[in-house]
């Protein structure tokens, strides 16, 4: 099957296409440079043009012309995705969906969102509306779009109260484009839903999010310190139990960091201590302040309303993903893993930070897993080599810590290390050429893909970096 570029532009030129090299270039990439594994060897990856649809039938008319030509398709939000997810692997189309920006119903408990509207931008509007705020975000509130979160995230601020983002009830309704001669629109509601979200755009393009919505408050941010890693965590852990106190956000994060990373509130924060991350309903204030005031080793650093920080950001802009990116403009060594600690974190993250001192920086965000809290990490590592990670990865999975590991791009490396048969059968009815998002799902590409080899999978569209 060979792509019919200049067929394929020539059927959408009357759409807003862009054949520009440098353009097209920027608009292929995303935050994978975050993994050194990655940037070694998708910095090179490029489509061919760019399509910018206005509305939905001209999305749908983008994946006609595909199908009649041929051409990969990547889908495009925002870009703000760090595991390659949105970054053609053998060139094509990529769909940027920014101008599907509006929010289309408000109700009480719900909103429907075009899928490239922007979170926080979605979050005005609701507030405006009736005072109330989407249930999580990722810490890219402020550039990430709704359709990218649903197909690329995981979860993040909120996660503390709701869970994920594949927990039942935190979608509602996906609205999702087929790529077959002619494109099919699907509606998918309940368990349907898992067929397409956290599927990176391989099996349908989603146009429309319908979401449940939470009471707004005005989120009060504060940091707490400790001189002692684990004391911090067992405050944490202990907070994230109190079942009267709302929180938002919650995370710990391991000296050096807060002091040598968090530039704009390290005047805040000693060399030495560690953190522990909030965003407090200013109802729960109180009670946080009384609890933290009982832990002898706790000391309130900063606290401020979300909008009164002075130009500082907010809290959530300091946990999950964000942690790295600002240790990672201070120290380009530094890289990450994702870890599942459970509910054993507090001996975990101490074995585990014990045994590689000079390499891990511990980050733990305390979310609601399966209706228990859990400990999930994203501990910062001083990168040296492929096989030096590989070897911390080992240590951790000895230790019965699971790691989903943010140095892969495909859902299978990423994720749970199988194939996802619902999502590979819906596929097969959504996208019969395989053009939706090449190289990403293996189960596509090689049913018998040995998993347990633990090489990074490289799909021929990659061939060139290696
Ligand atoms: P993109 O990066 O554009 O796309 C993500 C994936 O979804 C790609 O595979 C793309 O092809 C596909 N896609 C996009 N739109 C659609 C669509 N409409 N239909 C079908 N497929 C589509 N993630 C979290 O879950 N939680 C976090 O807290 C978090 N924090 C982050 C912090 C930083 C600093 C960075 C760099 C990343 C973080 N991420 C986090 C990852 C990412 O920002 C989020 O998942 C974000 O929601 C992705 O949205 P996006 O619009 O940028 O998606």
């Amino acid at each position: 099957m060979t792509a019919d570029i200049a067929g394929c532009k020539a059927a959408l030129a009357h759409l807003d296409l862009d054949d520009n090299p440098a353009t097209v270039k920027q608009k292929s990439r995303d935050f994978f440079w975050y993994s050194p594994v990655l940037k070694a060897r998708m910095d090179h990856l490029t489509a061919d043009f760019v399509v910018t649809p206005r509305n939905e039938a001209e999305v749908i008319e983008a994946l006609a012309a595909a199908y009649a030509h041929d051409v990969p398709v990547t889908t495009r939000g925002s870009g703000t995705g760090n595991y390659g997810q949105a970054m053609p692997l053998s060139g094509g189309m990529v769909l940027h969906l920014k101008a599907l920006d509006r929010v289309l119903k408000i109700a009480p408990g719900r909103v429907v969102a075009q899928a490239g509207a922007i979170l926080s931008e979605i979050d005005k509007a609701t507030r405006a509306d009736s005072g109330q705020e989407l249930r999580l975000h990722p810490s890219t509130y402020n550039t990430a779009s709704i359709g990218g979160f649903v197909a690329g995230g995981s979860g993040g601020v909120g996660s503390i109260r709701w869970g994920g983002l594949r927990d039942a009830g935190n979608i509602i309704r996906l609205r999702l484009i087929t790529c077959e001669a002619s494109p099919r629109v699907i509606e998918l509601t309940g368990d349907a839903i898992h067929k397409a979200s956290h599927a990176y755009g391989v099996n349908g393009i989603i146009t429309e999010v319908e979401a449940p919505l939470a009471p707004a408050y005005d989120w009060v941010d504060v940091l707490v310190g400790f001189d002692d890693w684990r004391a911090a965590n067992a405050y944490a852990y202990a907070l994230a139990h109190q079942d009267g106190v709302l929180l938002k956000e919650l995370a710990t994060v391991a000296a050096p960091a807060g002091h040598a990373y968090f530039l704009r509130h390290r005047k805040f924060i000693a060399p030495g201590q560690h953190l522990a991350i909030l965003s407090v309903a200013p109802q729960s204030l109180d009670a946080v302040l009384t609890l933290t005031a009982r832990d002898k080793g706790a000391a309130v650093l900063f606290r401020a309303d979300r909008d009164a920080t002075e130009g500082l950001p907010p809290a959530y802009e300091l946990g999950w993903n964000h942690t790295t990116l600002r240790a990672l403009r201070v120290d380009p060594e530094i890289t990450y893993l994702q870890v599942l600690y459970d509910r054993q974190v507090l001996d975990k993250v101490t074995t585990l930070s014990g045994q590689f001192p000079d390499e891990l920086i511990g980050h733990v965000e305390y979310v609601r897993f399966d209706g228990r809290i859990v400990g999930m990490g994203l501990p910062m590592v001083r990168f040296t080599s492929e096989a030096r990670l590989d070897e911390i990865i080992r240590v951790h999975e000895e230790n019965d810590c699971p790691i989903f590991n943010p140095h892969r791009y495909t859902l299978e490396e990423g994720g749970m290390k199988q194939s996802d048969p619902l999502q590979l059968s819906f596929k097969r009815e959504t996208d019969p050429k395989g053009l939706l998002n090449p190289g990403k799902m293996i189960a596509w590409d090689d049913p018998d893909y040995d998993f347990s080899s633990g090489k990074l999978y490289l799909f021929p569209g990659m061939a060139a970096a290696e």
